[in-house]
Formats: C-alpha cells, sequence, structure tokens
C-alpha cells in the first residue's frame, strides 16, 4: 500500500454545503507595478478549490505574501492577486481585508455554498509565524473542515500550516498539491526503483552537506556538480583558482568521499572545468581539467568530458532526482552544462525512468530550457523538499496525518 492511499486527502471528503479552511502556497512574485509575474503557485492550487466548490462546498483561501515585517504592509497585500484569482476561478472571489476579526467573521458566515473568500496576508500578525494557539483558534472557527494544500511551508509549524489542525480532530485533510507531492517525493524516497541517482548542484556544499549525507544511505549514485565541485576539487588537492570554494568544508567533503566509497555509493565529481577570468557573461574563457585551473580563473561550468561522463549516469538510472545548478546557468555563457544535464534528466524520462526536479533554481532551469513538461515531476517546495528527502517528518504533514 502506498502513502498516497493511507493519507487524508480531499477526494475522501463530500463539501456538500461545508466550509473549507484551505491554506494555499500564494507567495507569488510580483514586479513593481504589483503585477504577478509567475501565476505557477496559484495555478497549482485550482483543482483543489475547484472540487470543494463544485461539490457545492465554500472556500476560504488563506495564505502569506512576502516578508512584511510590522503588520499591514500594501506591497504584500493579497488584494493584489484577487482580480487573477477571480480570472482563473472564473467565479469572482471576495476579499476581506484581515484574516482574524469581527468582519472577517461576518463575511465568512454570510459565504454560499460555491463561493470564494479570500484572507488578508496571514503574516500581518507575527502570531502566524509564532505558531500562536490563539491565533489559529480564531482561524480556526471561520470553517468546518481544514485543507493544507501549502507544500512551500510545509516545513514551518506555523499557526496556519500546523496548530491550527488541532482544532478541526477528523475534518481535516490534505488539497492536491500536498498529496501530489507527498506521493512523487515518496517514489523517490522510499519506493525508487533502482539505480537511484541524486545529482546534487548549486553553489556551496554547507548548504547541500545534510541531504547529500541523507541520500547516501537512499541512492546509487550521487552526481555532483556547479561551484561546490570546486570544494571537492581543491580537497583533493587540485588547483582551482579563484573558483567558489569553503576552506572549512574540505574535511567534510574528503569524509562524504570515503563515505560513499564505504556504503558503495558512486560518487562523481566532475573532472573538466569551462573557465572564465571574470565573473561575467562577457568574461573569457578557458576549459582545463577541474584540478588545473589557472591563478586568476575561475570555473562557472563543467565541460565536455565531465557532460559524457553524466549522461550515462543519467540515461542508466530508473530514478532521477535534480537539485541544483551544474554551473552558473543564469549567464548563456556557463548554461549550457546545467541544459545538458536537464536534456539528459528529459531523454532518460522519455525512456521510463521517473525523475524529479526540485528546489528553486534547478526549477528555474527546466522553465529557462522550457523543459519542465519532460520531466516526471517539478516539486514546488524548496526548503520543504530537501527536508522530506532529509527523512524529517514536515510539522505540516504530521498536523494532518495526527
Ligand atoms: P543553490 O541556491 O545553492 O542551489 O545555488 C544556485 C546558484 O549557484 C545559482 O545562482 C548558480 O549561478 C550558482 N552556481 C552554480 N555553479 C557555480 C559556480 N561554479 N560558481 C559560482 N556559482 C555557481
Amino acid at each position: 500500500m502506498t502513502y498516497f492511499c493511507v493519507m487524508k486527502t480531499i477526494e475522501q471528503i463530500n463539501f456538500q454545503g461545508k466550509k473549507a479552511l484551505i491554506r494555499v502556497d500564494f507567495n507569488v512574485p510580483l514586479n513593481k507595478d504589483l503585477k504577478i509575474t509567475d501565476d505557477t503557485r496559484i495555478c497549482a492550487a485550482l483543482p483543489t478549490i475547484n472540487k470543494i466548490v463544485s461539490e457545492g462546498g465554500s472556500v476560504i483561501l488563506m495564505s502569506h505574501l512576502g516578508r512584511p515585517k510590522n503588520g499591514h504592509e500594501d506591497k504584500f497585500s493579497l488584494k493584489h492577486i484577487v482580480n487573477h484569482l477571480s480570472e482563473k476561478l472564473n467565479i469572482k472571489v471576495k476579499f476581506a481585508h484581515n484574516c482574524i476579526g469581527d468582519e472577517v467573521t461576518k463575511i465568512a458566515n454570510k459565504l454560499k455554498d460555491g463561493e470564494v473568500l479570500l484572507l488578508e496576508n496571514l503574516r500581518f500578525h507575527s502570531e502566524e509565524k509564532a505558531g500562536d494557539k490563539s491565533f489559529a483558534e480564531k482561524l480556526s472557527k471561520l470553517a468546518d473542515i481544514y485543507v493544507n494544500d501549502a507544500f512551500g511551508t510545509a516545513h514551518r509549524a506555523h499557526a496556519s500550516t500546523a496548530v491550527i489542525a488541532n482544532f478541526f480532530h477528523d475534518n481535516k485533510c490534505f488539497g492536491y498539491v500536498m498529496a501530489n507531492e507527498i506521493t512523487n517525493l515518496e517514489k523517490v524516497v522510499n519506493e525508487g526503483e533502482r539505480p537511484i541517482t541524486a545529482i546534487m548542484g548549486g553553489a556551496k556544499v554547507s548548504s547541500k552537506i545534510t541531504i547529500i549525507n541523507k541520500l547516501m544511505n537512499k541512492v546509487d549514485k550521487i552526481i555532483i556538480g556547479g561551484g561546490m565541485s570546486y570544494t571537492f576539487a581543491k580537497a583533493l588537492g587540485g588547483n582551482v583558482g579563484n573558483s567558489l570554494v569553503e576552506d572549512d568544508k574540505m574535511e567534510l567533503a574528503l569524509s562524504l568521499i570515503s563515505q560513499a566509497k564505504e556504503k558503495g555509493v558512486e560518487l562523481l565529481i566532475p573532472i573538466d572545468s569551462l573557465n572564465a577570468d571574470a565573473f561575467s557573461n562577457d568574461a573569457n574563457t578557458n576549459i582545463s581539467d577541474i584540478d588545473k585551473v589557472e591563478d586568476g580563473w575561475m570555473g562557472l561550468d563543467i565541460s565536455e568530458k565531465t557532460k559524457a561522463i553524466y549522461r550515462q549516469a543519467i540515461l542508466s538510472s530508473k530514478t532521477i532526482l535534480w537539485n541544483g545548478p551544474m554551473g552558473v546557468f543564469e549567464m548563456d555563457k556557463f548554461s549550457s552544462g546545467t541544459k545538458f544535464v536537464a536534456n539528459a534528466i528529459t531523454d532518460a524520462t522519455s525512456r521510463g525512468s521517473f525523475s524529479l526536479v526540485g528546489g528553486g533554481d534547478s526549477v528555474a532551469a527546466v522553465k529557462k530550457f522550457n523543459l519542465q513538461d519532460k520531466v516526471s515531476y517539478v516539486s514546488t517546495g524548496g526548503g520543504a523538499m530537501l527536508e522530506y528527502l532529509e527523512g524529517k517528518e514536515l510539522p505540516g504533514i504530521k498536523a494532518i496525518n495526527g
């Protein structure tokens, strides 16, 4: 039996005549004119909202937006997304200028079946992040059923993501976003078909160390790329010029190499490097072995020999997890390694492997190369995804599972 079968989702509830309070993740990017620049998170929540509305339930949506510091700040108001949400749902969404209080209670009480209400930014109240019980209880009074559909904040024990669930006893469940995330992450963590390969890139070893350590017990191969490769190369005695290096993490890198040997995990580190004489798209470039980067040059991408080895490793994997770019993919001159690896992953996927991409920058990379529909699953949660893969019990999941 899979985890998906045993977890409580909106599929198991009939919402007719019920008020559902859904914690969504509407933390979307807004430009200086306060227009939405990427509505992925709004679109992700639509199936959950539509299912409840079409069954004759009413919906109250709550979310955070940005990082407000001192109460109400207009640029972080969720009112900026009401019109876009209304268009997407084809329903005129109502808006409450607060998330708790008498006025909100009145609007919520008047809500009719089939209607949708969006509450103002939860983080205008410091009690949200503090996980305040009385704030959570006030929110809970607005509805009959609590639905958590915000995977991006599932690793936080905030009032609306975890504490609130205590006030709903059995009337709580996961929405489709959460259920999909859990199901797909389980396909890597506990149900992955072997060989399983984790591709770990990005800037620093320090931010990926815990996850690499944990994955060592789960996967067959770990592919290293990005800035952190140079800490490994220097630790192994190489000359890495001016490349990004965390000198205080070199011992850790060596211990990862010996752990991998002990555990029979194939740890792949780049063998060559595309170097630049400045951190710029206009820089001069050369190619060298990764342990022979000249002084005054910095490695900003993997090069051809590494690409060929990584492609082989990816194509021979049945389950692939990708977190973090292979180089400075934001600059065209240094995006080729990341694009190449992304293409190898989509090729493996089209041959039947399962691929999961997660973590802000790898998601940005697959979107940049327009490959998001060619991988099996793109996770919506950065921190939450990493913590799940590390084997931590996320507060937002625990609160529903009880
Ligand atoms: P992270 O948030 O740790 O996944 O790091 C992603 C960032 O790492 C991206 O902005 C990349 O530009 C950057 N990055 C990747 N490779 C390198 C490199 N060789 N040197 C410096 N930064 C890099």
